[in-house]
């Protein structure tokens, strides 16, 4: 694989006529550049602002020449023409496929701010907190200029600052932070307690990381109300049924299964007639499941502890006991009713929201990315965006060596070591990207052994990360990270600050190392990417064993002969292209299992935006009082005494508390479901067609029930100029609520529920 460019020529053939339009554009923007630098910088502004008052562009080669000189004067940085070609497919709406280096941060910045000249808000969605606020600072002087403003959002903002942010014209943020607000702007019952009001338009760095690898990481608001534990029966039940007879669990230990015998048990013992009934499976076959799930599958003091009469969850990648974080929903109760312990409550799941239906909710998304290329059929299918790709400023000069592919695991980390010592011995700069934490540790470890000093990144801290990745192109560094560690900082040769960089060249640049193939190519060449920016030198190059798990699933079980050498090393085109099949067909997967999920997360995501407009009605209009007066005309004629604003809040109060709580039961209800619907798929139904049909069904009562649970509430609580009083029916809305991902993400290998991070209790 001799670079990437005859690829990229060959599709650019494709977009052919976008790109020559394009180029025309920018030819026009470099000679209108001349002319506009003798206007000062008002004059500039205001030409800018003239040219996309219709909310389009009537001349786009002068206004991106403006945005051009107006880059120049405030940042120091004068566009390169493929910089000039992006900012105008972005504002076109494509993806552009950008390699590292190529300076992707001013191209979002131009194009954020043309959006914004045009009268749309921004969101310019970063990687992380850290990249949000240093883009946020790095990029103001551009917005400034023309008299717009910028902000960025993180972690530990509170709510007025927020609300202060999001008024702004161009806003940066990571996607988990946008995410969190408009699921925690949900249960707002003042429209001026909301600090979001969305935006025209999402502008994604590292767009196939959101887009596609963490498009289905569901982002969670849970908040303290009970949880549902399974009833002390079920969990006696559960605990004497036995494997192999009454369930069975698969090979990996993530899944249980009852066998029709144990079915058969509980369902006598119980005196229902059969788990699987629709009035079963939402409430009982749920707790059977938690029950059996924390009987079967999780061991004390392998998966959690119990301290002080507590149950603790133990953090698999760190070995650690995790303190903030819970199993989700019913499953901590589950595990505490299994251990004696009194059960808990909290964890109740508010509402969730999966990255690409968040996506979703822009009328334009548009992104930048080095490996936008590979991520086409995604971007297509799954959010209609096309991929345009632009030139490098400067020809790649990036080695890509061939795939070095051992017998055994044992034999390729020997060799990789041997490798990168001998790398080191030269001076020359290592990268080496690893799959898990667990593997970073091991490799340094072994690394420290040699007396090679080496830097490990983990996803712990950005702002660390960052300083360590800057310094990674410098002269004798060997620098061990897992794949999203660091992304988004450029790495320079001879360093952040470029002092040996004549050296570092003459060694051949960096070396980037992969240590095993990912499950997609496209992951492949988001590390090669790290190596050859802007022209300069480097290489790549990954080790594969044929136990990596690629292989291993990738080749389903298939056995190959091979003639390694005495160090394991087996050099066969024949088997060189069996490694890449196995990986085009790990590739076929993730995209199956993303298919199949999108399928089950597409219908909740339609029903949330009915429920959303609703919800904003509900806000914005005196309705909740017009419905609830309607219905109960005595209740209302004694609340006439109070004035206009406290009545219509206090229906307003109530309406929104049904609506959001039966919201919250229709999403843990489909949960279950979904969980508990492959084993109604032995009873031949397709599952898909089975959770549609309970879906619809489902959310059309929730609107009926929300309205009547409103309804008696109207009728019975007290109504006084402190509005409704809510709590004293047990209605109160949690006090406390937190919001964590869930990384269920496929790519990242474990493919299991994991609490990766848990925000602040918020507000
Ligand atoms: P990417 O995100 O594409 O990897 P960055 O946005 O981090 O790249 O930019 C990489 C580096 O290139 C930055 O240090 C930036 O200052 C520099 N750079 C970007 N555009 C230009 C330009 N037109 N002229 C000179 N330097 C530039």
């Amino acid at each position: 694989m001799a670079g990437f460019d005859w690829f990229w020529n060959a599709l650019g053939g494709k977009s052919g006529r976008n790109q020559k339009r394009s180029l025309a554009i920018v030819d026009r923007a470099q000679a209108a550049s001349a002319d506009l630098s003798r206007l000062d910088d008002a004059a500039l502004a205001a030409r800018a602002r003239e040219l996309a008052a219709s909310g389009s562009l009537s001349d786009p080669g002068e206004f991106l020449a403006i945005l051009g000189v107006a880059s120049e004067r405030r940042l120091g940085l004068s566009p390169f023409p493929v910089q000039s070609q992006a900012v105008l497919r972005l504002l076109e709406g494509d993806v552009v496929h950008m390699a590292t280096g190529e300076g992707k941060t001013l191209v979002g910045a131009m194009a954020a701010t043309g959006f914004a000249l045009m009268g749309k808000t921004v969101h310019s969605i970063t990687v992380n907190d850290y990249l949000a606020t240093r883009d946020a600072e790095w990029m103001r002087p551009l917005v400034e200029f023309f008299g717009l403003s910028v902000a960025a959002v993180s972690e530990g903002m509170d709510s007025v600052a927020r609300r202060q942010a999001y008024a702004c014209d161009i806003v940066y943020a990571p996607v988990s932070e946008i995410g969190f607000d408009v699921l925690r702007d949900q249960l707002v019952t003042r429209r001026g307690e909301a600090v979001q009001h969305g935006a025209d338009v999402a502008i994604v760095d590292e767009a196939d990381s959101v887009l596609v690898d963490e498009a289905l990481v569901p982002l969670v608001l849970a908040g303290n109300q009970p949880g549902r534990a399974p009833r002390g029966k079920i969990t006696d039940l559960v605990r004497r049924l036995k494997e192999n007879e009454d369930y069975t669990v698969d090979d990996d230990r993530r899944n249980v299964y009852l066998t029709d015998k144990g079915a058969h048990k509980l369902e006598t013992a119980l005196g229902v007639g059969s788990l699987y009934d629709d009035e079963h499976v939402g409430t009982t076959l749920v707790q059977v499941n938690l029950a059996l799930h924390a009987h079967a599958l999780l061991i004390r003091d392998v998966h959690y502890i119990v301290r002080d009469g507590r149950v603790a969850l133990i953090d698999a990648s760190r070995g650690r006991v995790a303190e903030l974080q819970r199993w989700p929903d019913g499953l901590q109760a589950a595990v505490e009713a299994k251990e004696g312990l009194a059960v808990t409550e909290g964890g109740r799941i508010l509402d969730t929201i999966t990255l690409q239906a968040l996506m979703g909710r822009y009328p334009m998304v548009c992104g930048m990315t080095g490996t936008a290329v590979e991520a086409t059929d995604q971007l297509r299918t799954f959010y209609d965006l096309r991929v345009s790709v632009i030139e490098r400023n400067k020809p790649l000069r990036r080695f890509d060596e061939q795939d070095r592919i051992y017998a055994t695991m044992a034999e390729k980390n020997r060799a990789i070591i041997e490798e990168i010592t001998e790398i080191n011995a030269l001076g020359r700069p290592v990268l080496v990207g690893t799959h898990d934490v667990a593997e970073s540790e091991e490799l340094a470890g072994a690394l420290r052994e040699r007396d090679i000093e080496v830097s490990v990144l983990n996803a712990k801290n950005d702002a660390e990360e960052a300083r360590i990745i800057a310094e990674a192109g410098d002269i004798g560094r060997v620098t061990v990270s897992t794949q999203m560690a660091g992304r988004g900082t450029d790495i320079r040769l001879g360093g952040a600050d470029e002092a040996d960089h004549g050296a570092v060249v003459d060694l051949g640049g960096l070396a980037v190392i992969g240590t095993a193939r990912h499950r997609s190519q496209r992951l492949d060449n988001q590390l090669r990417g790290r190596a050859g920016r802007q022209g300069d030198p480097g290489l790549s190059l990954f080790f594969v064993s044929l136990d990596d798990d690629v292989v291993v699933s990738g080749g389903s079980g298939e056995e190959v002969s091979a003639q390694p050498d005495a160090t394991g090393l087996i050099d066969s085109g024949r088997i060189r292209d069996w490694v890449e099949h196995c990986q085009r067909v790990t590739e076929g997967q993730l995209l199956e299992v993303h298919s199949q999920t999108w399928k089950y997360n597409r219908l909740l995501a339609d029903q949330r935006v009915i429920i959303d407009e609703r919800r904003a009605r509900l806000l914005d209009t005196d309705q909740a009082w017009r419905e609830l007066a309607d219905r109960e005309p005595a209740r209302a004629a004694e609340l006439d005494a109070l004035d206009e604003s406290t009545r219509v809040q206090a229906a307003r109060d109530i309406m929104l508390y049904h609506l959001d709580f039966n919201w919250a039961e229709h999403l843990a209800l489909m949960d279950d479901v979904r969980e508990s619907i492959h084993l109604r798929a032995i009873a031949r139904e397709t599952p898909i067609d089975e959770y549609h049909r309970i879906a619809v069904r489902e959310f059309k009562d929730l609107a009926q029930r929300a309205f009547n649970d409103a309804v008696a509430t109207f009728r019975d609580v007290t109504i006084d100029a402190d509005g409704a009083h809510l709590d004293e029916e047990g209605l109160s809305r949690p006090s406390a609520t937190w919001t964590y991902m869930v990384s269920d993400n496929p790519l990242a290998g474990g493919g299991n529920s994991v609490i990766s991070g848990i925000g602040n209790i918020f507000r």
